[in-house]
C-alpha cells in the first residue's frame, strides 16, 4: 500500500533531466501498468521486482537504455519532466484509435517509445544525443498509418 505513496518523494526532489546523470531502479508494483519492465518516473525507473531492479542497476543493458533514452527525450522536451509526460499522454491518447487495428498501438506507435525501442540496441546513442534525444520528432510528424506500416515492416 505504501508503495502508492512511495512516488510523492521522488517527484518532490526530482530536478531537471538534464541534471540526471543515472536513474536508480526502485521496485514499485502500485504505479506499473501490468506486464511493465520498466517505467523512467521523474529521474528513477520504476520496476516490479527486485531482479529487475538489480538488472537496471547493474550498468549497461538494454533495457536500460531504453528508459535513459526517455531521459534524453525529456532533456528535448524544454528540459521538463512534466512537459514530457503532458506530450507523452497527448501521443498515447492520439494512437487509443489504433489499438483496433494492432493491440498496444497508442503504447508501440507513440512517438516516444518508437524512438526507445529502434534506439535501445544502440550502445552510443546515449552518448550521441547528449543534450536531447530528437528521433522522435520525426515520427510525430508521421501520419498514424505511416508509423503502424513501419512498426509492422520491422516485426
Ligand atoms: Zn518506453
Amino acid at each position: 500500500m505504501w508503495m502508492m505513496f512511495q512516488v510523492i518523494p521522488i517527484m518532490w526532489k526530482s530536478v531537471r533531466p538534464s541534471k540526471v546523470a543515472d536513474m536508480p531502479a526502485v521496485v514499485n508494483t502500485f504505479w506499473l501498468p501490468k506486464g511493465y519492465e520498466g517505467l523512467t518516473f521523474f529521474g528513477h525507473i520504476l520496476t516490479p521486482t527486485q531482479e529487475l531492479a538489480e538488472r537496471f542497476n547493474s550498468g549497461y543493458s538494454a533495457i536500460k537504455n531504453h528508459e535513459m533514452i526517455h531521459l534524453r527525450q525529456a532533456q528535448s522536451c524544454g528540459d521538463s519532466w512534466l512537459r514530457f509526460y503532458l506530450l507523452y499522454i497527448w501521443y498515447w491518447l492520439k494512437g487509443l484509435r489504433m489499438n483496433r487495428r494492432m493491440k498496444h498501438a497508442a503504447y508501440l506507435l507513440n512517438p516516444f517509445e518508437m524512438e526507445a525501442y529502434r534506439r535501445m540496441h544502440d550502445i552510443g546513442y546515449l552518448q550521441r544525443c547528449q543534450g536531447g534525444a530528437e528521433e522522435w520528432r520525426t515520427y510525430a510528424k508521421m501520419p498514424m498509418k505511416r508509423r503502424l506500416s513501419m512498426y509492422q515492416n520491422n516485426h
